[in-house]
């Protein structure tokens, strides 16, 4: 069966305005007829060189003169700046795009933004490509493999530029830094023409060739589109184009000693790679007519595809007792309030990989929360809901006791032990049962007993009856304590005939149930309690220091019992221990035989109650 075109695959994904803009674009065809050549690079009719990879090595002129009507129905691009680790905001941005060009029969590029010769580093490219991965998205469309590094194009960047100062839409200025900030105006009043601002074209020409030839050191040249000083948009005040950077770039070397500025470079990215929708944050929608400038006119010069792609803004992801802000991780990470950028209390990808989140879960939630065009603060408990959710459908049941005391079940036979059935997934009875040991002498939960109940306690307490899952029926006795009144081991008679699954089990009518584990086959191993790295919802909110709000209780580490077979869980590997939430073999610390658990979320939002 098929679709119409300009509809998603999935009838049940929630509509909003990029959506709607897609939609319509695809109904009037408006990009329906741009050539791809199956990469990146000029107009077929420009006359601009075939171009250089990486500012050295030029491309065969034939790779630009095949080129075909593009087989893509849109392309939109996740363009990271490989600077950093990528957070939960950078995850909204991928699923966007990546989800848009997927539900439109389209491609969506992978592009490292390393325009800016000082700050990328291996070890971001590298993390970015895995959280892309890890979240279930691939740059493949077809035969095209669409990763690309905007460093890669500094050649057209530069073609470019000469056009436009050709054009007479460029100049070379000279003016100091501070003379042009003074020079630029207000909000309230207009800016003063640059002396510099008439030079020929062949002045320009030749200082801006003179630039890149590396005659001048950096700050004393720079160029800048020729648009209008007295623009109600200060970003239309003739927007430097490109400045004089002596350093060398970790891809094209010395190559260049010119850089084009970021509002320069991002349309000419999108327009190289045929990118139709470039969605980006609220942030930028001043630089929007700035876009259309450059890209009009480049188009006008028969530089690039026609029509030009087209910059959407939307808001960004914040969450609450959470901080998003690069600046503010790295702090978190310098000051060692956290273990470094995988913690699994950070909001990065890779801390939350650790931490048992599923990319999944991800990507449910940025469908649920949309896509807004004012400002958007989500509660972390939606998040938490839907990991919960994915987690509760994906993870198989063990059980665990955190908190172990001693259950001595004085009525069963000595040195005897047996199996009980339980189910892996109490909805999924395909998923089978797995049999657990069952002796005289078994964990429990320490809360599970109280030997003064209060009302309303069903547990185990002297004299009361209660389920052990899955297995027998027992009826408290008492308890032993130490010098300090410290309860150090339970009692209980248990009644043989009341196993579960067996024959007249049911006849026990009992209000409590709890969980259990044979002292003498669990597993002794470290778990990782994790809770939010924040105490309070808007972290940093008017003047108050960020770390200072941090939650002292974000980590607790504990020994607790499992049951033995946890013992060949692998990293990545995730469970609900019954009760107490969901859980992840650490990818990381687990060794075989040895694992390492994380809680990703507890059973129910233990905040909703607390916080209200
Ligand atoms: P930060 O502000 O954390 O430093 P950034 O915007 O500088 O992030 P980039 O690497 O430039 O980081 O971002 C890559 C893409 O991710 C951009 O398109 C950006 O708009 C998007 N992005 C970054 N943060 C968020 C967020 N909180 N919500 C949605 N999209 C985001
Ligand atoms: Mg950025």
């Amino acid at each position: 069966m098929s679709t119409p075109d300009h509809k998603p695959d999935s009838a049940d994904k929630i509509s909003h305005f990029i959506r709607h803009v897609i939609e319509a674009d695809l109904q009037s065809g408006k990009y329906a007829s741009r050539h791809w050549s199956g990469k990146p690079g000029p107009s077929k009719d420009s006359s601009v060189g075939a171009g250089a990879l990486h500012g050295g090595m030029s491309a065969p002129p034939s790779a630009r003169t095949v080129s075909n009507l593009d087989s893509a129905k849109i392309r939109t691009r996740f363009p990271p700046e490989p600077n950093g680790y990528l957070h939960f905001g950078h995850a909204k941005s991928i699923c966007l795009n990546f989800g848009l060009a997927a539900d439109y029969a389209g491609a969506c590029h992978l592009r490292f933004d390393d325009t800016n010769p000082e700050k990328e580093e291996q070890e971001y490219v590298d993390s970015i490509i895995d959280a892309v991965k890890w979240l279930g998205f691939e740059w493949q469309f077809g035969s095209e493999n669409n990763e690309y590094f905007a460093s890669s194009y500094f050649q057209w960047m530069y073609e470019f530029a000469e056009k436009l100062i050709v054009a007479g839409l460029a100049y070379v200025d000279s003016q100091s830094a501070d003379e042009m900030r003074a020079s630029r105006g207000t909000l309230t009043e207009g800016g003063k023409n640059s002396p510099f601002r008439d030079r020929t074209v062949a002045e320009n020409l030749d200082l801006f060739r003179r630039m890149k030839a590396g005659e001048f050191a950096d700050g004393t040249h720079i160029l800048r589109a020729k648009i209008d000083m007295n623009s109600g948009n200060i970003n239309m005040r003739d927007p430097a184009i490109y400045r004089i950077r002596h350093a060398t770039h970790h891809a094209t070397g010395n190559d260049w000693c010119i850089y084009p500025m970021y509002t320069y470079a991002h349309p000419i990215e999108d327009a190289l790679e045929n990118i139709t929708h470039s969605i980006c944050t609220l942030e930028f929608e001043d630089q929007r007519p700035f876009y259309n400038w450059l890209l009009g006119h480049l188009a006008e010069l028969s530089c690039i595809n026609t029509p030009p792609p087209q910059q959407i803004e939307f808001a960004r992801l914040n969450l609450t007792y959470m901080v998003l802000s690069k600046r503010k991780l790295i702090q978190l990470v310098d000051e060692k309030h956290v273990d470094g950028w995988d913690d699994p209390r950070m909001p990065t990808l890779v801390g939350a990989r650790r931490r048992g989140y599923t990319a999944a879960g991800f990507r449910r939630f940025m469908e649920m929360i949309g896509v807004a065009k004012n400002h958007q603060l989500i509660d972390i408990s939606v998040l938490e809901e839907c990991i919960r959710d994915d987690l509760n459908d994906t993870a198989p049941r063990r059980t665990a006791v955190l908190d172990p005391v001693k259950l001595i079940i004085d009525n069963y036979p000595a040195g005897h032990e047996e199996k009980c059935l339980a189910p892996n997934h109490p909805q999924k009875p395909e998923w089978g049962k797995r049999a657990v040991p069952f002796s005289g002498e078994l964990w429990i939960e320490r809360e599970d007993f109280m030997e003064t109940p209060g009302k309303g306690y069903f547990r185990l307490f002297p004299g009361n009856r209660v389920r052990l899952r899955y297995g027998f029926v027992i009826e408290c006795t008492g308890c032993d304590k130490d010098a300090d009144g410290t309860i150090t081991a339970v009692h209980c008679n248990y009644l043989a005939d009341s196993k579960s699954g067996t024959p007249g089990s049911d006849n026990y009518k009992v209000k409590g149930n709890i969980h259990w584990l044979s002292a003498r086959h669990s597993l002794a191993v470290s778990v990782r309690l994790y809770d939010r790295l924040f105490a309070v919802a808007n972290p940093g909110e008017g003047d108050a220091d960020f770390i200072t709000e941090l939650n002292p209780n974000s980590l607790t580490t504990i020994t607790a019992q499992v049951e033995p077979s946890l013992g060949n869980s692998v990293a990545e590997d995730h469970f609900q221990f019954e009760r107490h939430g969901y859980f992840v073999a650490d990818r990381i610390d687990s060794k075989p035989g040895a694992p390492v658990f994380n809680r990703a979320v507890t059973l129910k939002d233990a905040w909703a109650k607390a916080t209200k």
